[in-house]
């Protein structure tokens, strides 16, 4: 067995402790602790964490694997500070039967960076016509709770509601990806004052919104669970702040880019920036932090979305959308959330490990940091600031926005059930 004592840590930034491992356990937390037999990393001025859950992740494989691997997105996911990620089912073939999410599953066990929790699809194929295998899929060895056609809508009210019906038999929950695709056909990025100064196709916050009120009135009248992905608008945010205050069960998640970027940025006609949903504006932005904040948005997912660069590198209207994001997650939570003063450590730690670990049911993770609890833990340098090197991304895909950006903070270490999955910055 072996013991790891890390010195002098903040834990979730409050008073410098330290943390020992023994095993796959935090065996005490404590001042002094005897660092007899342990291998020591010293800690003093960084903040330690639960290890991050991700309940948002395009890992492509199956059949994207030009994109994403397991493999290459756990270890972004371990350079990120994630324990956990759940893998989005819009893989090719789509994650609808009980043998495609096992698969995934059994991929995520071989690999080891960390934990792997398939999403199954809410209907066969992602076509949103027929419920897929929901009851095989969590009853298989994946487990499956949560179910999402994410890229696409479960925009048949009928289909929302039977899906809804059959989770709650299970405790499961439906992850919808809300976007009328009516009212966005050809929708280039966001509707506004930018999107009619540059000519490109408007994608109006009502597309978003008008399914997100229809599917937490269906929560309520089914009394089932909902969760909303991906929050972009300030009216998103009244709706679930409305729907959470009538106890209707519905949780939220925003992504770290709509906490930082705006559609002035499509002015630069760089794909990179091209995402679905679309950067939004300035008061959007606002809305979505204060919202995050507050508790109205419950987490920060990343939508980690890696794309090839031939399917990036073209003109805006042919490019394909989305941005990777396990590895610059949590810089751009400190940037937009920390360093505002708007959350401390123990809300990101509550916004990207207990509660997402919650939402999904991903036992062992979002855990307190305290005796007995399994050793998924990770470090941060929040002193550090320094650009963004896609270069040195684990990902195979490159798509970031943040390129040659400055941005604080820089995750040094994690440790899944006590084994070190990164080294200072260096993936084991
Ligand atoms: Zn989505």
């Amino acid at each position: 067995m072996s013991k790891i004592l890390i010195r002098g840590a903040k834990v979730l930034g409050g008073a410098p402790q330290d943390v020992l491992i023994d095993g796959e356990i935090v065996a005490e937390v404590g001042d002094g602790l005897n660092a007899e037999g342990a291998e020591v990393v010293e800690a003093a001025g960084k903040v330690l964490l639960p290890g991050l859950v991700d309940l948002h992740t395009h890992l492509r494989e199956p059949g994207r694997e030009d994109s994403e691997t397991v493999l290459t997105g756990t270890r972004a996911a371990a350079s990120g500070g994630y324990t956990a990620v759940f893998a989005m089912a819009n893989t090719f073939p789509v994650a609808d039967t009980a043998g495609v999410v096992e698969q995934v599953w059994r991929l995520g066990k071989e690999h080891g960076y960390c934990d792997v929790q398939p999403i199954g699809a809410v209907t066969v194929g992602l076509e949103g016509r027929k419920l897929a295998e929901l009851g095989a899929m969590h009853e298989s060895a994946a487990g499956v709770t949560v179910f999402s056609d994410d890229g696409k809508c479960v925009d048949d009210a009928v289909i929302m509601r039977r899906a809804l019906e059959y989770v709650k038999a299970f405790g499961g929950v439906v992850a919808q990806h809300a976007q009328e695709p009516r009212l966005t056909e050809g929708a280039q990025m966001n509707e506004g004052v930018v999107s009619a100064e540059l000519g490109l196709g408007g994608w109006p916050a009502v597309a978003e919104e008008s399914v997100i009120a229809r599917d937490v009135l269906l929560a309520e009248h089914v009394g089932s669970r909902v969760h909303i992905c991906h929050l972009s608008t300030a009216g998103s945010v009244e709706i679930v702040r409305w729907a959470k205050s009538r106890g209707i069960d519905v949780t939220a998640e925003v992504t770290p880019h709509h906490l930082l970027l705006t559609d002035e940025m499509v002015r630069t006609y760089n794909p990179v920036y091209k995402v679905n949903p679309p950067l939004r504006t300035e008061r959007d932005v606002r809305a979505l932090r204060e919202a995050l904040a507050d508790g109205t948005i419950d987490i920060v997912a990343t939508d980690h979305a890696p794309h090839p660069h031939e399917d990036k590198d073209c003109e805006w209207a042919a490019a394909a959308m989305g941005m990777v994001g396990l590895e610059t997650a949590l810089s751009v939570v400190q940037e937009t959330m920390v360093d505002t003063g708007l959350l401390d450590w123990a809300g990101v730690a509550d916004r990207m490990s207990f509660a997402p670990a919650r939402i999904g049911r991903a036992t062992g993770h979002g855990r307190p940091v305290s005796a007995g609890e399994p050793a998924n833990l990770t470090l941060v340098d929040t002193e550090y600031r320094g650009q963004v090197d896609p270069a040195g991304f684990a990902s195979r895909s490159r798509n970031t926005p943040y390129e040659g950006r400055e941005l604080p903070g820089r995750v040094t270490h994690t440790w899944l059930r006590g084994k070190a999955t990164l080294v200072d910055g260096k993936l084991t």
